[in-house]
């Protein structure tokens, strides 16, 4: 049977990146740390004299065990390398990127607030950076040229319609790309109409994102839109990062908060002050719960806005009831059951377990919420969702108990004339602003 989404909305992903993965060095199928040595590298996964590669998963290798940097030492002496995790929260870099990072100011005595550089016994850094160890080393990588930009956009955008998607929600717009973007926009090759939000690193880096977001706003394009601010406060399950109210398993952390509490609510008051929505990943249900009591805090003071949660992936039952009187969208993605739910048991205490994708428990307790892919962490493929609702419906997590397609409809149905045509195994066609793309 063939059904349709109107403007079929994929409500999480980074659109610069997923051009970026798809043209680069993508370690998935990496079955072990020694195995980096057979991947043949390409002239395009170069940034200048960097090699750059993302996707690996120690999960998925027979020791589990993070990687370390003398085993990219020994295939490549002479090269930088920066190669990022599957879920975007942690890097492995060679000893030449400790050399090359530390000569642009990257200061490896110490770890960065709300990150970790990992190190032996003897003190010795290992090559592997987490979270904001991670973003910092990130930001410091030689750019793309814009050449480079608009061919990764044109990957991104193409994938995503590909994935069945007319419409997303960007968490990684920036001042540049929002320029190569309206310029696709002007020469009508653009098939995305794109929702944004810009990243402040930390409360200090807020004024650069506000004066970005006021810049974006004065060249206006009528596929992109840019709402707020987006902020990272915990990490990933995956790398045991993500704030948790209790020990992972086996282990001695419960993830850490890279915002404290007063700061998570000044950046509240002065994105809501200044007109725009605030969007902050939040994946354990400490993270979650602490966030919630920030906005509640700050909305009490009378200051309000709209809040969006991202991730969302354990969340308590009692911090759903204090989410009730906010302006809150959460942002969910079913694909990361697939891809997680094999392991997720063996780091998570059985409580939590009970609290996992709760798209069911907002539902009933009538908190909006969409659906989305954070690609390039999962592919954006709309099918992808379906099948994790039906086969997570079938083992553990409560079945959404309404029509899905609701939570992948953009909320805006004026915005373009679009739709998707699909059954349960194949996207049939897309139209974007009533032309067909596929
Ligand atoms: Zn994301």
């Amino acid at each position: 049977m063939i059904q349709t989404i109107k403007n079929c909305y994929d409500s999480h992903i980074h659109f610069l990146a997923i051009g970026q993965v798809a043209a680069g060095l993508q370690l998935q199928s990496l079955a072990s740390e020694l195995e980096i040595q057979n991947i043949q590298i390409k002239p395009q996964y170069y940034r200048e004299s960097w090699i750059q590669g993302f996707g690996w998963d120690q999960n998925k290798w027979s020791s589990k065990k993070f990687p370390h940097k003398k085993t990219l030492d020994q295939i490549f002496p002479d090269t930088p390398v920066f190669l990022s995790r599957v879920d975007g929260h942690a890097s492995w870099i060679n000893s030449k990127a400790v050399d090359a990072l530390t000569k642009k100011g990257y200061d490896f005595s110490k770890n960065p607030v709300g990150g970790t550089i990992a190190r032996d016994e003897q003190g010795e850094v290992t090559g592997v950076l987490f979270d904001q160890a991670h973003i910092n080393a990130l930001l410091m990588m030689p750019h793309f040229t814009d050449a480079q930009t608009k061919a990764h956009f044109e990957i991104s955008q193409k994938l995503l319609n590909q994935g069945g998607f007319t419409h997303a929600r960007d968490l990684s717009m920036n001042l540049n790309s929002w320029q190569i973007l309206s310029q696709m926009s002007d020469d009508k090759k653009i098939s995305v109409c794109v929702d944004s939000f810009v990243t402040a690193e930390n409360l200090g880096d807020l004024p650069r994102v506000l004066n970005e977001i006021s810049a974006m706003k004065k060249n206006p394009s009528p596929f992109l839109k840019i709402h707020g601010v987006k902020l990272f406060v915990d990490g990933s399950l995956g790398s045991k990062t993500a704030f948790l109210s209790q020990n992972y398993l086996q282990s001695e952390t419960h993830g850490m908060m890279s915002w404290a509490t007063d700061e998570i609510k000044q950046a509240l008051k002065m994105i809501w002050q200044s007109k725009l929505e605030v969007a902050i990943h939040t994946i354990g249900d400490q993270a979650v719960h602490e966030v919630v009591l920030a906005a509640r805090q700050v909305s009490a003071e009378g200051i309000l806005g709209r809040l969006h949660l991202e991730h969302v992936q354990i969340v308590r039952p009692e911090t759903i009831q204090l989410m009730k009187p906010l302006h809150i969208t959460c942002h969910m993605q079913p694909c990361h059951w697939l891809s997680d739910h094999s392991w997720l048991p063996e780091v998570l205490p059985v409580d939590l377990l009970k609290n996992l994708f709760p798209w069911e428990a907002l539902r009933k307790n009538k908190i909006a919420f969409d659906f989305g892919s954070d690609a390039p962490i999962e592919p954006s493929l709309l099918l992808r969702n379906l099948q994790a609702l039906q086969l997570s419906a079938q083992k553990s997590i409560p079945a959404l108990a309404d029509d899905w397609k609701k939570y992948h409809a953009h909320c805006d149905l004026k915005w373009t004339n679009s739709w998707t045509e699909f059954d349960e195994s194949s996207i049939r066609q897309v139209y974007f602003d009533g032309q067909p793309l596929l």
